[in-house]
């Protein structure tokens, strides 16, 4: 019997997990040992046993196998904080891919090396007047510095000490040496104990209505009967999730366990974080992107400690070390910043579901337009389904135009703005009220289409759009798919209708404002796009700039359309819906959907109703015509069948493995030697992109589509290419993954890389 070895990490922190120690396993334990145990091992030259976490297990000894210890034993009994996260990391690592320290790093805060933040003020000690004289004394002595912080001093009594260093150009010195003079003093305090302070009256608990009653007596009593669930809350923007939510948080904090909320994107959602605030007061923390590791640090010790009992935040949230979670709850689930982009590729979802597993939790999804992968599973039964219909503060839905763009153009309309738009347009201005235009830029790179007749130009195979590359040396640009690698020239001509208008619409947000300036001059705007908010304030600062009434139109890309409130605006004009359903990605359809019922849900908010226009090309397509119905189900009728048709998630699960290369060939080379193995080991019942679509007896079993560049294709001067497996059986992509996994191992190259992303998000 040849011997293994473990890896094993002995103590659980984030800075020494890059540094295992191996040990023997010891032939008593082979059969019973795996990733993410928790074992005793001798450690040190004392040899104290100490507690350890298997990280890995192989069959190279990469140490002095005389010199080796064993592992003593396998620890059992009392599931603590500690070994709940570590069998998360561990269920992370096989479900998604990675090392198991990767896995770590996601679910263990890095500790604080850093020193205790400190916010450092400046403070005047004298009064005014001597200040003035030192003032004079110093422009005599033209002391530019120091007069520049003394005028600063007249005016305030205290300066964050960064402004002073930063803003003010002043050096240390000059402040010691006004320190020295008794003029100022330097105060510390310790910044951010609770990253949000709160000085508001407490919220008000409501009376909720029957139907929000109902969620919270279900959900409450599967819990307290033993049986905590997974529940979709489907319910539009204000029929009164957020209260639910708040409701379940309170009734579980009285049974003495707590609460993680999972949102989005912190900017987008400071509403709902002060309604927490008010009501838990400062029981509730928030976790987000801004804080620096320590504090982060600083929000997991209290949360260990019992100091507080609901955290907010991202996905990261979910990692927050309570000692017992009854809840969690992910708002507006349908959001792809749920799945983390680096390696291992999460879900903050499937994750949430897998950790409320381990502490005995429920779990509540929320969404007014829920992913297709929810609702799919509420309709099999594998979730509880809870509907909430009505808006609770009155507010009717906006009255929606769809306008077809293809006959625009046809009747001698070439602006990029319909007819119709430009007159609700021009009638808002008359009547000083505000608009909103949304240029939907998901998916602006590639695709190509008619603007004569609307007609895509899509992959025979895969029914998603080809993407345009660049010019070859022939001068004809390239069509291809990034699925299969797909490829045919570009057209000159519309195959359907041969007109040359086949390059689709390509207007930026910044030639809408000109073009908008240009028919209504004197129009006051304000734009909102990667290009305007590369800060976080200025994105605050445009959007209270728009609240606060300092222009008639805002004009912006996806950004605009969620989360917050314009009481104000009573008409949103879509100008080209139709873009983002022409990315070349199998979600296209649902994110369309998505993006336009959110933007026509922007309109008239307040008192006065409001109206909606949707340009499109395509205005018989499914996602627009349910968007414009703000009507999830018939949306989600149509899609589930395409979704089936293809094999797409949620009717099957799909893996994509990324490859990253230096060098071009031998990426390729392999992406290719990948894919045979997959085939190789698992049967290919289905048909590589050069042939026809699979029949329906070959979808059942398993499918390898390409390998094929990546839609983009070199990043920073590393090669990418991709290939997809899709299967009915998420645990056969589990197996495809190991098996890859094994392969890199056997093949240890140093200039490639291999990721995996299950049930992708967006196409690489
Ligand atoms: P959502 O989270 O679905 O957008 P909210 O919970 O924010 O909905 O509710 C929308 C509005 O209705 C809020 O202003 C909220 O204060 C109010 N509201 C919610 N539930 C009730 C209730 N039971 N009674 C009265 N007002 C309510
Ligand atoms: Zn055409
Ligand atoms: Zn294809």
């Amino acid at each position: 019997m040849s011997e293994w070895y473990a890896d094993v990490i002995v103590d659980i922190s984030h800075e020494k997990l890059d540094r295992p120690f191996q040990y023997r396993i010891p032939d008593r334990l082979k059969e019973k040992l795996e990733t993410g145990a928790c074992v005793t091992v001798p450690f040190g030259n004392g040899n104290k046993l100490l507690k350890g976490y298997v990280v890995g297990i192989g069959t190279v000894c990469k140490y002095d196998p005389a010199r080796m210890k064993e592992i003593q034993g396998i620890v059992r009994g009392e599931v603590g904080v500690e070994d709940r996260m570590i069998a998360l990391a561990g269920w992370i690592r096989r479900n998604y891919g990675s090392t198991m320290i990767q896995a770590l790093k996601v679910v263990l805060p890095a500790k604080r090396t850093v020193k205790r933040l400190e916010h450092r003020t400046l403070q005047r000690t004298l009064g005014r007047e001597e200040i003035l004289s030192l003032l004079g004394e110093s422009r005599r002595k033209k002391q530019v510095a120091k007069e520049r912080l003394l005028q600063e001093l007249l005016e305030q009594e205290s300066i964050p000490y960064e402004w002073v260093t930063g803003k003010l150009g002043v050096s240390a010195q000059t402040v010691k040496s006004l320190e020295r003079a008794g003029a100022v003093r330097v105060v510390s305090t310790e910044a951010f104990r609770n990253p949000v302070s709160l000085a508001g009256t407490r919220e008000q608990k409501r009376n909720l209505s029957e139907a929000q009653s109902r969620i919270v007596e279900e959900v409450m009593s599967d819990f307290d009967s033993g049986h905590p669930d997974i529940y979709l809350l489907h319910g539009i923007t204000g029929s009164g999730k957020t209260e639910v939510y708040m409701r379940l948080v309170s009734e579980m904090v009285k049974r003495g366990r707590q609460a993680i909320v999972l949102i989005p994107e912190i900017a987008l959602t400071y509403q709902t974080l002060l309604r927490f605030f008010n009501r838990f007061g400062d029981r509730v923390s928030i976790l987000n992107s801004n804080l620096s590791p320590g504090e982060k640090y600083d929000q997991c010790e209290r949360a260990r400690k019992g100091e507080i009992d609901v955290i907010i935040g991202p996905r990261s949230a979910l990692f927050t070390p309570f000692p017992n979670v009854g809840l969690i709850i992910m708002d507006e689930e349908h959001e792809g910043s749920y799945k983390s982009e680096a390696s291992p590729k999460y879900h903050a979802r499937e994750t949430a579901i897998e950790a409320a597993r381990l502490h005995g939790a429920s779990v509540l999804l929320g969404s007014a337009t829920p992913s297709l992968e929810s609702y799919y599973r509420a309709e099999t039964g594998e979730y509880k389904l809870f509907t909430l219909k009505e808006r609770l503060t009155g507010g009717q839905l906006p009255r929606v135009y769809t306008i077809d763009l293809r006959k625009e153009l046809k009747e001698g309309n070439r602006s990029i703005f319909s007819r119709k738009l430009q007159e609700l347009l021009a009638d808002r201005l008359s009547k000083g009220e505000q608009s909103i235009l949304f240029l939907n830029r998901r998916g602006y790179a590639g695709f190509v289409s008619c603007r004569s007749c609307g007609h895509v130009m899509k992959c025979p195979h895969c029914d998603v759009s080809l993407s345009e590359h660049s010019a070859g040396r022939t001068g004809q640009g390239i069509l291809m798919c990034h699925y299969c690698g797909y490829q045919e020239p570009k057209p000159k001509t519309c195959p359907k209708c041969g007109s040359k208008y086949i390059n689709g619409f390509k207007a930026g947000t910044q030639q809408i404002e000109e073009k908008l300036k240009e028919m209504f001059p004197g129009v006051r705007t304000l734009r909102m796009d990667g290009d305007t908010t590369r800060t976080k304030d200025s994105y605050e600062r445009i959007l209270s700039a728009f609240t606060g009434g300092e222009a008639d139109v805002l004009i912006g890309t996806q950004m605009i359309v969620k989360g917050h409130d314009f009481p104000k605006v009573t008409l949103v004009g879509v100008l080209a819906a139709d873009l983002s359903l022409s990315v070349g990605d199998y979600r296209a359809g649902e994110k369309t959907f998505q993006l336009l019922t959110q933007a026509v849900g922007r309109a008239g908010r307040g008192e006065l109703p409001g109206e909606a226009v949707i340009q499109t090309y395509q205005p018989e397509h499914y996602a627009v015509v349910h968007a414009a119905a703000q009507n999830y189900e018939s949306f989600y009728k149509e899609e589930i069948i395409f979704r089936e048709m293809m094999g797409y998630p949620p009717a099957a699960h799909m893996l994509a493995v990324q490859i990253f290369a230096k060098n071009q060939e031998r990426g390729q080379a392999l992406a290719e030697a990948l894919a045979s193995v997959t085939r190789r080991n698992f049967q290919d019942n289905g048909r590589s992109g050069e042939q026809d679509r699979p029949g329906p007896e070959e979808q059942a079993g398993l499918q390898i589509i390409g390998p094929a560049p990546a839609s983009i294709g070199r990043i920073n001067d590393i090669f990418r290419f991709v290939f997809y497996v899709k299967c009915m059986k998420y645990d056969t992509l589990v197996q495809i993954k190991d098996l890859l996994e094994e392969e890199m191992q056997k093949r240890q190259l140093a200039d490639e890389l291999v990721q995996f992303d299950f049930n992708p998000m967006n196409t690489m």
